[in-house]
């Protein structure tokens, strides 16, 4: 399978970077898949590599000036081929920690920024709540300010890295507004509990703040201009999980090939029979389509996030949605093979479900593309 892209070679070095240490986990990301908490050899491979340095800014350790999508996004593709676990890992380190770059104070950036950079913390992002999920303005987690201190009370759910991290970025109301708060995992009031099992390679868990009391200084930017934050985090990191979903895509695909290649029925490959043949072409298509759409979608973001939102909306649902159709092809095609627990197919199947649910599901990214569209259209 070639590719249809041709990246500038700073893209092609960390896709070459993304391999190195994808294939390094190889033997190991079964047993990751199943872990409830980050697997340690994990996470130490994924400090050697040194990738974390993608996701700050250079003034506080990173290997460029600012945080790039396309660069996050080749990466992902790379990772996600081979375990959803250590590309979870990598992600959030990003996804966690991208507000502070942008507009935290000086004493939290130095605080955690060079630390998630060599992973000797693990960030997470805290938006989600018990009966809130799409319609995050209906957050009933609070923040308030008393004296020098800001005062959360609140329960987060669904929190990748609960448990794990050093740190979570919590989304809170205040006021009439929305701020985002670092609070540190191991203030007073914070605890985690893991009342649900996923089917696919998750660390989650949920997020308890119970008067939590952290310095003034842990508001990330100003009071009421959270959700602007929490949007730019969106624009920049949306589009990588198509990255993701590209390199799932493919790695399915190949694992299709391979088998339909070497099993015979009725004396013939089965990658010669009937629609099985066009199955397989099918899915490359979907997997090209995609990955082009990602590309052009992760160049724009690099060069502007929030103005090309709308390219990672389209690249996100595109990618997500094909690597739906590849895997369950996939699946197809290797028979009772693809059903059987702990190999790579069945383990892919798997991780590509939650893609088309989180970083905004398919339907609620439809409705807002939709909307634009009219507007483009008809203005
Ligand atoms: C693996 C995984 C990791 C996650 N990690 C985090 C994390 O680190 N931090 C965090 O804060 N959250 C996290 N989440 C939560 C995630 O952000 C939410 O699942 C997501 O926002 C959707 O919310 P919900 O699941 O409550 O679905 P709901 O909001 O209940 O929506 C259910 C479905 O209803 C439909 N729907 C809802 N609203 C609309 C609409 N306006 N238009 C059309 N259809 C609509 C869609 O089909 C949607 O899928 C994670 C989720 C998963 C699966």
């Amino acid at each position: 399978m070639s590719g249809l892209f041709e990246l500038p070679e700073k893209y092609v070095e960390l896709q070459r970077e993304g391999r190195a240490l994808a294939a390094q986990v190889v033997d190991i990301a079964a047993r990751a898949d199943e872990a409830e908490r980050a697997d340690p050899e994990v996470r130490e491979l994924l400090q050697a590599s040194g990738l974390c340095e993608l996701m700050v800014p250079a003034e506080f350790g990173g290997r460029f000036e600012k945080v790039d999508s396309l660069a996050v996004t080749v990466v992902r593709e790379a990772l996600a081929a081979e375990s959803a676990h250590l590309d979870s890992m990598f992600a959030m380190q990003g996804i966690g920690s991208y507000a502070l770059g942008v507009a935290g104070s000086d004493a939290v950036r130095k605080r955690w920024l060079p630390a998630v950079t060599s992973v000797d913390a693990i960030a997470a992002l805290a938006l989600t709540e018990p009966h809130v999920g799409s319609d995050l303005r209906a957050i009933s987690t609070r923040v308030e300010q008393r004296d020098d201190e800001l005062v959360l009370t609140g329960h987060k759910s669904f929190i990748t890295n609960a448990g794990d991290a050093a740190m979570y970025t919590v989304l809170a109301k205040e006021g009439d507004g929305y701020s985002l708060v670092v609070v540190p995992a191991d203030t007073p009031g914070v605890s985690v509990q893991h009342p649900h099992q996923v089917i696919a390679p998750h660390i989650l868990g949920d997020v308890l703040l119970d008067d939590v009391r952290v310095p003034l200084d842990h508001r990330v930017g100003e009071s009421g201009k959270g959700f602007k934050l929490m949007l730019a985090t969106l624009a920049t990191f949306r589009v990588s999980v198509a990255g993701a979903a590209v390199g799932l895509a493919e790695s399915a695909l190949r694992e299709a090939v391979r088998h339909t290649s070497g099993r015979e029925q009725f004396g013939v490959p089965i990658s010669q029979l009937g629609p099985v043949p066009a199955m397989l072409a099918t899915s490359w298509t979907d997997v090209e389509m995609a990955r082009a759409l990602t590309y052009r979608a992760a160049a724009a973001a690099a060069e502007d996030p929030l103005g090309s939102l709308h390219l990672s909306s389209l690249a996100k649902v595109g990618a997500t949605e094909a690597a739906g159709r590849v895997v369950d092809r996939s699946v197809q095609v290797m028979g009772r093979f693809g059903i059987v627990r702990g190999s790579k197919i069945e383990r892919l199947y798997r991780e590509a479900r939650p893609m088309r649910i989180y970083e905004g599901s398919t339907e609620v990214i439809l409705d807002s593309l939709a909307k634009r569209l009219v507007k483009e259209v008809t203005r």
